[in-house]
């Protein structure tokens, strides 16, 4: 989320100090799976229409910037199969792809909520996963996470507004003021944009009184990747939480475990291994592919479980942009973005849910 928010200031010629505690992206958006999924096309909402546009409008971005760097983010609008294991749940399906006929629409691009007795592509989930059938969703894609970082960071070391500050830990916050002590320099500030992920909840509730609840939490996720032969346009399966994602270089993600409690945000353990096994149950393919990295991080998920991005109604010059949760990929472009016209006081020409505002997640943490 930071990483684009600075891409977006340069853009403007916005003289931005970009700081993190650790290294560059190795935070959540640092791991393994990269799924671009987008939410049912039922009961559209300003939210599910936001979500859209942003990941109709990533292609274009992400190709700018590997226009830009010379580098390849390992995007792909692959799709995503969805077996469909229960009769009621074609039915379903069958509306769904009305729904997506309707909604999915951008300019004269269209998008599809296809229901498949059997699976479009060969060698890769077994037709008996969906007994009742198949979804094959063309709007949904991927992108490797460390691939888009590396292009990221690329963009912003060559840019001309930007100073990059790692292993810095931001402290001190004092937005009305507008200083910060960041890695131990005082750091004077016009705007501050609060991307920490799910470190951002304690930041942000120590400026805000009379909460009763916190502003969020992490939720713990583990996911692995596997090295097999396969082609990198395969669509990406999902199966009751189960993720397979197919990457480029011969690799497949599995993910992901959501853990409220946990002990070791980063180990991983047993709930992965049976993520791998109902993989390698689906998809033959897997069955011998040797996983080559098991990891961990924790999502940041906001109290009203929506993105939490705006200005702090008691501290304006402070604005959040955090609580992407388990979509943050697929928004964090268009998210950033509005984060940066919020600074510049600019309107962006498209308007976040009324559900992202801070304000509303502030008043939900103060009942
Ligand atoms: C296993 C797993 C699988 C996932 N799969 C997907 C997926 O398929 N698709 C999807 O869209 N999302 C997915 N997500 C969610 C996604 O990864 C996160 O929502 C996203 O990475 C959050 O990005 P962020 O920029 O808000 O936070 P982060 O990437 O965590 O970045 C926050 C940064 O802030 C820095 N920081 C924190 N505190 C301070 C401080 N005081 N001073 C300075 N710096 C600080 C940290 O060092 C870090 O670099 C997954 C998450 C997990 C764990």
């Amino acid at each position: 989320m930071g990483l684009w928010a600075a891409v977006h200031a340069e853009r403007r010629g916005i003289r931005t100090l970009i700081a993190d505690a650790g290294r560059l992206g190795e935070g959540a958006s640092g791991g393994l799976l990269g799924a671009l999924m987008p939410h049912m096309p039922d009961r559209w909402s300003e939210k599910k229409k936001f979500q859209f546009d942003a990941l109709v409008s990533l292609e274009a971005d992400i190709a700018a910037l590997e226009a830009e760097t010379g580098l390849s983010a390992g995007y792909a609008r692959s799709g995503r199969l969805i077996p469909l294991p229960k009769p009621h749940l074609n039915r379903i399906a069958r509306g769904h792809s009305e729904d997506a006929e309707r909604h999915w629409r951008a300019g004269e691009r269209r998008f599809h909520w296809h229901v498949l007795d059997r699976p479009d592509v060969d060698d890769w989930v077994e037709a008996l996963a969906g007994d009742s059938g198949f979804v094959h969703d063309t709007l949904a894609g991927r992108v490797a996470p460390r691939s888009l970082i590396s292009v990221l960071i690329a963009f912003l070391q060559r840019a001309k507004h930007v100073r990059i500050m790692e292993h810095a830990v931001v402290a001190g916050l004092d937005p009305d003021r507008g200083m910060a002590e960041i890695g131990g320099e005082s750091i004077a500030f016009r705007h501050c944009i609060l991307a920490a992920g799910h470190q951002s909840f304690p930041l942000l509730r120590d400026l805000t009184p009379g909460l009763t609840q916190p502003l969020g939490q992490p939720v713990k996720g583990q996911a692995a990747l596997l090295k097999v032969d396969i082609d990198p346009a395969l669509p990406t399966i999902f199966l009751d939480g189960l993720y397979i994602v197919a990457h480029e270089g011969g690799h497949a993600a599995i993910g992901s475990t959501s853990e409220n409690r946990f002990d070791d945000p980063f180990s991983t353990d047993a709930q992965l291994d049976a993520l791998i096994e109902a993989a390698r149950g689906i998809v033959p393919a897997l069955r011998s592919a040797p996983v080559v990295e098991r990891w961990a991080g924790l999502r940041p998920k906001a109290i009203d479980r929506d993105p939490m991005i705006g200005s702090h109604p008691d501290h304006p010059r402070l604005i959040a942009l955090t609580g992407g949760f388990k979509v943050s990929f697929g928004l964090a472009h268009r998210l950033a973005e509005a984060a940066v016209c919020i600074a510049g006081d600019e309107h962006c020409g498209f308007l976040l849910p009324e559900s992202f505002a801070i304000s509303g997640h502030i008043a939900v943490a103060s009942r």
